[in-house]
């Protein structure tokens, strides 16, 4: 499903993926941690080539992402991302947020995409949002719309970048378990985060990015419990 193999990229000077390599198999739940600048959102921004490798390969549903070539639209219609910020379009209503995309790009009519949507305000919790701005929502509310979202495109894949590090307390727990559910759906998930409870619940595999390399790689009991690495070591100490 996605195959990276020996991935460079460079700012300037500032090498920060260093030959990362990386499978993710159809319904795996890969979780990402590490500290801040280790090159954890380049990773996956380069997986819907918000990024563009120096070098090495990027393949993600069968389609070579490195090569220009490809058709990005294409793939990025199959790839669900979510942001720290939501970027949701603020002046339309919650379920125009949903129906937007799925409707201009000719995936569904109008009819469909709203019932789509309605089914999906549904297992976001949020059913009875449909029709408000999405200015009024917390940020809770927003992330979960924003998962709604990207849902409504039947992704084969998604991808999320710290989905709840903008969020009050509070409003974490929801939308952690709107993506419990997902993942217990069969969701093929990458994930980007700190709340390492939930890692350790959810994750198949648990990834540690430190310098622009995966320092150590492997299951949730493997990585918290017994880990190797001194780095992984030392990160877990300041976050546990
Ligand atoms: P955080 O946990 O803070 O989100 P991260 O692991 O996601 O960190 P990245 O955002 O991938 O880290 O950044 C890795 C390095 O690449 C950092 O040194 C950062 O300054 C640099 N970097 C990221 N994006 C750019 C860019 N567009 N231009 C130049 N440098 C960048
Ligand atoms: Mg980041």
């Amino acid at each position: 499903k996605v195959h990276v193999d020996k991935v460079n990229k460079s700012y300037g000077d500032n090498h920060v993926l260093r030959d990362i390599s990386l499978d993710v198999m159809a319904n795996e739940v890969v979780v990402m941690i590490g500290p801040s600048g280790s090159g954890k959102s380049t990773f996956l921004r380069m997986l819907n080539q918000l990024e563009m490798p120096n070098s090495g390969l990027v393949e993600v549903d069968g389609y070579d992402i490195s090569d220009p070539k490809t058709n990005i639209n294409k793939v990025r219609e199959n790839i669900g991302m979510v942001f720290q910020n939501f970027n949701l379009f603020n002046n339309y209503t919650v379920l125009e947020n949903i129906t937007l995309a799925p409707v201009q790009l000719g995936k569904m009519t109008k009819e469909e995409a709203d019932k789509r949507g309605r089914e999906l305000l549904a297992t976001v919790g949020l059913s009875d949002k449909a029709d408000v701005s999405v200015n009024s929502l917390s940020g809770g509310q927003k992330q979960r719309i924003a998962i709604a979202r990207a849902l409504a495109m039947n992704p084969d894949i998604m991808l999320f970048d710290e989905p709840t590090s903008a969020l009050d307390p509070e409003m974490v727990g929801d939308v952690l378990d709107v993506m419990k559910d997902l993942a217990k759906s069969g969701m093929t998930m990458i994930i980007v985060t700190h709340e390492m409870g939930f890692a350790k619940q959810v994750a198949d595999r648990v990834v540690f990015f430190e310098s622009g390399k995966i320092q150590e790689s492997g299951t949730p009991e493997e990585v918290f419990n017994a880990p190797k690495n001194e780095r992984l070591q030392t990160f877990l100490s300041k976050v546990m």
